[in-house]
């Protein structure tokens, strides 16, 4: 499969090195040439393959490995998961589901593709005969950031430095970053919120003096973002496993970056049995303003909210969607340096159309995620985190099927959790405790352990500082 650049200015290159340079060259976004689909027969299987099996149906579609390679990666990458298949369908009613992607080791939806990123990674530095080692810079909202780092500690030729805006991290998700253990990891928080983190990562990539210093000793860049393709190929793979057992039905998925919600797009593409995609936002609600009126503006108030994995202004993969929809590599650049140089862009009434035919949106405010999250507790029994509940609420009064994303433990947000449920906390680690005490959901042994970890990262720095530390 070969993959070009959404800006087109870019050669196009095979999947190994699409992954392994993470960025295209001209700043915009590999994707594949063309989608492949899925066949009658295929489609006909899938409602009874297990998840492992659909990961390697989707994966051979989309990378020039061999099946025997790609199917060893999709048993190592699913091991460390505490349910059989890695994600679980919950039915909470008869048109409701939730499907719960965080079952790995960092209890966020991100390790259903961090934990395979590394393999994808290392075997494409050998398919293309790759001797430096490669650097991973990765901006986090919170939750990337610790599954990226679990994913490469210690992963020979690979290191990995994490950038994460200092204050904008719930405590539990800065506690699991700066603990990490590794000979090969940094951590690094940036005054700053995160589309300022993004920002300066992607500055990094452009920086020419920087790969010239990195190469001299033996190191090149790569990007383990959901701009990476090798971060949004292994979640095409859930939305296919859950929509052949749910055929026509419809996703919520709680956004930021656009990323999960592009991989159900794809699957869709692809011939999965998709209804539509509710884009769900938190007060952050660009995309929703953009799929009301077609104005993708970025100029206003940056907000902390509850859901601090969904503060983004700036949704990259958003630039994917647009290239799927129309094909126009120079159309899709106008809109991105309209972005970067005024702070908005416009599409025409006919593309919004079109895009209307497929995705939803909303958003939700901090009460209302908090009151969603009390609700469902005391209805069903069934707790979920804040960004599950910004998707839960966004489509609480649409009567057609929905599977809402689950993309995070609610132990991963204990104070907004138990402020939800009307409990009294201390903030960090007691709220932690308190939680498990108060309901019968299992603390994951991972942030059990995290009261008793050192620290070891405590930097924080300027955005444009970053260069001159690497
Ligand atoms: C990253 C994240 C999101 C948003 O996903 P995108 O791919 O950035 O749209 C939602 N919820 C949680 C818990 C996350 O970590």
């Amino acid at each position: 499969m070969n993959y070009i650049s959404t800006r087109g200015q870019s050669p196009a290159v095979g999947a190994a090195q699409a992954i392994l340079n993470g960025l295209a060259p001209d700043g915009g976004l590999y994707v594949p040439e063309t989608l492949p689909r899925f066949t009658e027969e295929e489609l006909n299987a899938l409602p009874r393959m297990s998840y492992r099996d659909t990961a390697c149906l989707i994966l051979g579609k989309y990378l020039d490995f061999s099946p025997a390679r790609i199917r060893r990666m999709v048993r190592k990458a699913y091991r460390g998961f505490d349910v059989p298949e890695a994600v679980r369908i919950m039915d909470l009613a008869p048109n409701r589901s939730v499907l719960e992607l965080w079952h790995g080791p960092s209890c966020a939806f991100k390790d259903m593709a961090l934990e395979l990123l590394p393999y994808l990674l290392t075997e494409s530095m050998k398919a293309e005969g790759i001797r430096d080692t490669v650097h991973i810079l990765t901006a986090t909202s919170g939750d990337t950031g610790k599954a990226a780092l679990v994913g490469f500690a210690d992963v020979p030729r690979t290191k990995i430095t994490v950038y994460y805006p200092d204050g904008g991290v719930s405590p539990v998700q800065e506690a699991q970053m700066t603990t990490q253990k590794g000979r090969n990891v940094n951590v690094v928080a940036i005054h700053g919120n995160f589309d300022d983190a993004q920002t300066a990562v992607k500055r990094l990539f452009g920086d020419s003096g920087l790969a010239a210093r990195l190469a001299d000793r033996g190191e090149r860049l790569s990007s383990a973002n959901s701009i990476n393709w090798g971060r949004l190929l292994p979640q095409i793979v859930y939305f296919t496993y859950t929509a052949a057992r749910k055929p026509g039905v419809n996703f919520s998925v709680p956004t930021g970056n656009f990323g999960d919600i592009l991989a159900g797009y794809i699957s869709r593409e692809m011939g999965a049995p998709i209804g539509r995609l509710h884009c769900a936002s938190n007060e952050n609600k660009v995309l929703t303003d953009f799929f009301a009126t077609g104005l993708y503006d970025r100029r206003r108030p940056f907000k902390k909210t509850c859901s601090p994995s969904m503060d983004i202004l700036i949704s990259s993969n958003l630039e994917r969607l647009l290239y799927f929809a129309t094909g126009d590599a120079a159309l899709v650049s106008a809109f991105m340096a309209d972005l970067a140089e005024k702070g908005y862009y416009q599409i025409a009434p006919d593309l919004l159309e079109k895009l209307s035919a497929v995705f939803t949106a909303s958003y939700r405010d901090d009460a209302a995620t908090k009151s969603a999250i009390g609700a469902l507790y005391r209805d069903a029994g069934y707790l979920m985190d804040p960004h599950t509940a910004v998707a839960f609420a966004g489509i609480a009064d649409r009567e057609e099927p929905f599977v809402v994303l689950s993309t995070a433990s609610p132990y991963k947000f204990p104070e907004t959790v138990l402020e939800a449920l009307g409990l009294p906390f201390e903030p960090g680690f007691p709220a932690l405790e308190k939680l498990s005490q108060s309901v019968s959901l299992k603390l994951p042994k991972s942030l059990a352990a995290l009261p008793g970890l050192r620290r070891r990262f405590r930097e924080v720095r300027e955005p444009d500082e970053l260069s001159s530390l690497l």
